[in-house]
């Protein structure tokens, strides 16, 4: 019957110090490990845990699925690395467990049919494994232009390719020793015993396999000992990253507390990262993929998410408590749009916008250094309310043929109209807030605006100045709250996003709804009844960062417009 002698043709003394080596590589393993999650405690603790069950879910998804991995198809190339690894650590464990735990008990996992389906799973992955593996150095440091061709990396991918090519050729030796039944069922093995190995003596098989069998035992401990202290620290640190992300909503900024009395503010050394920054910034890979789709950087600005993250793990790494601006430039900062494309393509899911608007709070609040429109901006909202610096007399200018309703203390309203400074005050945008209006006339709703409307100041608490945006907040919660309204409608995702997913914090817990869902509902529910005969055309979306990948919310505006008798849409891609 067919088993696996784990030592065969091993000395002894030459076992004993493979199991002594193998403690000391799992020592040095667990010690690093340690060392990462030591550099994670030393931050403020702002890791939030419970909700296991999401928690799971995403780490089972992203990394054993790898999901955002496949989202590119270059991410077969690692995926197929990912799947093969999994199952030749599986193959090193159930042998350590037939020969270490079963056979001294009188049993045998890897005997017989179990043992040759074993050898053929083992086959499979092994040669699926250098195939990917030899792919991505191929593609790694021969194909891509604009990756940075770090050769620590290339060293780790050949030493890999070394691992798994000796691990055959001990096979091979073996086959070409014994001539076993199964030989057939290991086809490289079978092919470089006939090819490289035919005609050697069976003395010189035997010395060359102990040697090899040293030496891709050894690579293969030295292996697990680097973990921690290369390329290689991603297989946990990315799977600790995606495990304790924030379930926050997407982009959720926190309160600064005590601000009035806060002497630092945002992110400006080392000892400030918190915990779940750490965790974050540890785990970047360097895949470039947040630099792929930057649409700042796409755009010419000095911003490349990828070297913002690294340069945070480099402070990070550095063991000091390093002045970030050494490693992150001010200029690259206030580029970002905090679009969230890059946040969005991480695979290990690093929330570059937020780390982008905490190192803006220590420019803006403790600095007062702004990008001069940014600037301009919010000296025109904090005094004339809107961005535009535009007279707040003319804010309700767009409606003025509308017949408007403004709402009244103790009246009650199905839609409060949250029209938003762009709509109010743009020409070009004025034109929204007015075919809202006529939606809502034609679906019959009782609806009214806010007089006392005025800028969220979402912009500026997006470059960091928390200060303007807090105030804002809290004279608009309390004009809200003097109302009596059903649902808060806004036309705008900016307005979207900060009153349903940031009010709530301050104390503005309102049902918030965007205008494609509130149109989709209506023309779902027949209050709106659309006219025939009045195609489109083609309409191409363009879907608002702040809605669709900061809210997941890009059904509505389809469904509405798919009920458009003869209205045809078209997708755009490289949004
Ligand atoms: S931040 Fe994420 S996407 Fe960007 S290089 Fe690092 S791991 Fe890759
Ligand atoms: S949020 Fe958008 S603009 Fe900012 S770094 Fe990410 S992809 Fe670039």
């Amino acid at each position: 019957m067919p088993v696996r002698e784990t030592f065969w043709n091993i000395p002894f003394e030459i076992q004993i110090g493979f199991y002594a080596a193998s403690v000391i590589a799992t020592l040095i393993f667990a010690w690093g490990v340690k060392l990462s999650f030591d550099l994670y405690a030393k931050g403020p603790k702002k890791r939030q845990g419970g909700n296991f069950a999401t928690r799971f879910k995403t780490l089972w998804q992203d990394i054993f699925l790898q999901r955002r991995i496949l989202k590119r198809p270059a991410g077969i190339l690692h995926a197929a690395i990912f799947f093969t690894f999994v199952l030749l650590f599986i193959g090193t464990a159930l042998a350590t467990l037939d020969w270490d735990l079963a056979k001294p008990l009188g049993l045998r996992l890897l005997a017989g049919k179990t043992y040759l389906i074993y050898k053929v799973v083992l086959e499979i992955a092994g040669v699926t494994a250098i195939a990917a593996v030899g792919l991505s150095l191929v593609r790694r440091f021969g194909l891509m232009t604009k990756r940075d061709k770090k050769p620590g990396i290339f060293c780790l991918m050949v030493f890999l390719l070394f691992i798994l090519i000796s691990g055959f050729f001990l096979e091979a030796l073996r086959v070409a020793a014994l001539n076993p039944d199964w030989a057939y069922l290991t086809p490289v093995g079978l092919f470089i015993a006939d090819t490289l190995l035919d005609g050697l003596s069976l003395d010189a098989l035997s010395t060359l396999h102990v040697w090899t069998w040293l030496i891709h035992g050894v690579a293969g401990l030295v292996c697990v000992a680097l973990i921690p202290f290369t390329f290689l620290e991603h297989v946990y640190k990315v799977p600790v990253s995606v495990f304790w992300r924030r379930l926050t909503a997407k982009g959720f900024l926190e309160i600064i507390p005590d601000m009035e009395e806060a002497e630092a503010f945002g992110l400006s050394k080392v000892s400030q990262m918190t915990d779940t920054q750490r965790i974050m910034v540890s785990a970047c890979t360097g895949c470039a993929r947040c630099t792929d789709v930057c649409p700042a950087l796409a755009a010419g600005a000095p911003l490349d998410p990828r070297r913002l993250v690294e340069g945070l793990k480099n402070a990070l790494a550095s063991g000091e408590d390093t002045n970030l601006e050494a490693f992150v430039s001010r200029e690259a900062l206030k580029t970002c749009s905090t679009c969230g494309a890059c946040y969005q393509a991480c695979p290990a899911r690093i929330d570059i916008p937020t780390l982008v608007v905490e190192l803006r709070r220590h420019l803006a609040l403790e600095e007062g250094d702004f990008d001069a429109g940014v600037r301009t901006a919010i000296e025109a909202s904090t005094s004339v309310g809107n961005p535009f610096g535009m007279a707040p007399s003319t804010r309700f200018d767009w409606a003025k043929d509308l017949d408007v309703p403004f709402a009244r203390e103790g009246d009650f309203y199905d839609i409060l109209f949250w029209v938003g400074c762009q709509a109010s005050l743009d020409t070009r945008a004025r034109d929204i807030a007015r075919a809202m209006v006529k939606i809502l006339r034609a679906a019959g709703v009782n609806f009214a605006v806010m007089a006392e409307e005025r800028c969220l100041e979402d912009f500026a608490r997006r470059a960091g100045e928390e200060y303007v945006f807090v105030t804002a907040a809290e004279e608009n919660i309390a004009n809200l709250k003097k109302y009596r309204f059903r649902h808060l409608l806004t036309t705008c995702p900016h307005c979207f996003n900060t009153l349903k997913n940031e009010y709530p914090a301050l104390g503005g817990d309102f049902s918030v709804v965007h205008h494609t869902t509130f149109i989709a509902q209506m023309i779902d529910s027949g209050r709106l009844k659309l006219k025939t005969g009045v195609p489109l055309g083609t309409i191409a979306i363009h879907d608002p960062c702040y809605l669709a990948r900061y809210n997941d919310s890009t059904g509505s505006i389809r469904k509405a417009l798919d009920a458009i008798d003869g209205t045809r849409r078209a997708e755009v891609t490289n949004r």
